[in-house]
């Protein structure tokens, strides 16, 4: 039999006629940075076509440590080179077991979070598919309590417990058994959630049952960077546990110290029962999601939630080093220089752009166009940014919100950059 010849790789700087013939029409953000990536380090990410980009996106929050971590990459490429265990299910095995016991020495100790952790599928969505199933098996009831403007995933649990409804028209979810619920901040303002909620609990002709839990983002991203407030979040605590019912947090992306804290819901010095972490838990960019649960809810029978990539072997190997990143001085004070700074710029656009909305804690900063220009300003900002070199994405109800979410420990002079690009994207659109 012939063999075929091998196609030549296209050579030509940022031809996309591939992706364009053969991928799917559901990509997105290649449509907004158009160019061929292939190569990253720390914060800057390097195009085919010899371009520079300053990553203010970071992988939509998976790359707080940044790209290709030095610390980080010794140890999965000695991992590699050592032919370590590639995929084992949910055996038993060393890279895991190392990964167990130092995010229980590092997070979860110092933080008094006597959980167990469930390893899920790849993706966010997994840990809170698997939340939100755990979540009714150990109270026998079926609903939840979810909040306006919230992005849990795309899977259909997930879906059902999200606010947007396009996505959720996609998905075909009915949103049976999920009451929303507006969250404190909002693009319409400011609402008393929490006594809502009691209203609903406490009226037996409210027509609304008891739920099994309540999921919320401690900090709301794709739904506009509104940080929930300390009090809020205690008062939620406080209500759920006075009926019963479960307090999931979507650490998803506000988690692995993008808030300033390795959890952001620590600031409100709260014990969620569920937690949801994925995204940067991963350390490198790979794949890791966890369900953190209260000790005493792990009710389930083994076997009863599975999957076949549950627990990536080499991001087991990734994570346990980026944990123990949180043990170095550098890192630390990187992390504090660089969000000072960034929240040093956001008091900088707010005497320069009246009308404009900055909201944000830690690494984490939303340029809110909403009430000054939208949409169409925030896309303007994006595409100047682009253009000027650097990477950064929208949220909110309609793409009128900058995200700003620089790698945890960037270097000045690159942030400084970046942040000048960003004023005048601002002041250009
Ligand atoms: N929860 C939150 C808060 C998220 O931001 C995301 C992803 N943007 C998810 C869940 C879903 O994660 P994934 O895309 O990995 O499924």
């Amino acid at each position: 039999m012939a063999i075929a010849p091998v196609t030549p790789h296209v050579t030509r700087a940022n031809d996309f006629s591939v992706f364009e013939e053969l991928e799917s029409d559901v990509r997105i953000y290649c449509r907004k940075f158009p160019v061929v990536f292939h190569r990253a380090k720390g914060a800057e990410m390097y195009a085919e076509d010899g371009r520079t980009f300053i990553d203010f996106f970071c992988g939509a929050g998976t790359l707080n440590y940044g790209h290709n971590n030095e610390y980080i990459k010794r140890r999965v490429t000695d991992y590699l080179t050592g032919d370590g265990l590639m995929h084992g299910l949910d055996m038993h095995t060393v890279a895991k077991r190392d990964f167990l016991s130092t995010f229980a020495e590092i997070v979860l100790g110092p933080r008094d979070l006597d959980v167990k952790v469930q390893f899920c599928g790849p993706t966010g969505t997994d840990a809170v598919e698997a939340a939100l199933k755990l979540a009714r098996k150990v109270t026998g009831r079926t609903g939840f309590f979810a909040f306006t403007g919230a992005y849990h995933g795309m899977s259909r649990g997930s879906l059902g417990v999200t606010g947007g409804l396009r996505a959720r028209r996609a998905g075909g979810v009915t949103g049976q058994d999920v009451t929303f619920v507006p969250f404190e901040e909002g693009p319409l303002g400011s609402f008393d959630s929490i006594s809502l909620i009691e209203r609903l609990l406490d009226d037996p002709s409210s027509g609304v049952a008891r739920p099994a839990a309540v999921i919320v983002e401690p900090m709301q991203m794709e739904g506009g960077m509104y940080p929930a407030s300390p009090q809020w979040l205690r008062r939620l605590r406080e209500v759920t546990e006075r009926y019963g019912v479960l307090l999931i947090l979507d650490e998803i992306q506000a988690g692995c110290g993008r808030t300033g804290t390795f959890f952001c819901f620590e600031q409100a010095g709260i014990t969620p029962d569920i937690v949801t972490v994925s995204k940067s838990i991963g350390g490198y960019g790979l794949p890791l999601s966890l369900t953190l649960l209260r000790r005493d809810l792990d009710v389930w029978e083994p076997g009863e939630h599975t999957g076949t990539f549950r627990g990536n072997q080499l991001a087991f190997v990734a994570a346990t080093a980026a944990c123990e990143l949180w043990q170095q001085t550098q890192f630390n004070t990187d992390r504090a220089v660089a969000a000072h700074r960034l929240q040093r710029f956001r008091e900088e656009v707010v005497r320069a752009c009246p009308g404009v909305d900055v909201r944000g804690l830690g690494m984490a900063l939303g340029i809110d166009l909403g009430r000054d220009g939208g949409s169409g300003r925030a896309e303007r900002v994006q595409r100047y940014a682009f253009d000027h070199g650097v990477v950064v994405e929208l949220c909110g109800r309609h793409d009128e919100v900058v995200k700003v979410l620089p790698p945890l420990n960037i270097d000045i002079p690159r942030l400084d950059r970046g942040l000048r690009v960003l004023r005048d994207a601002l002041d250009a659109a």
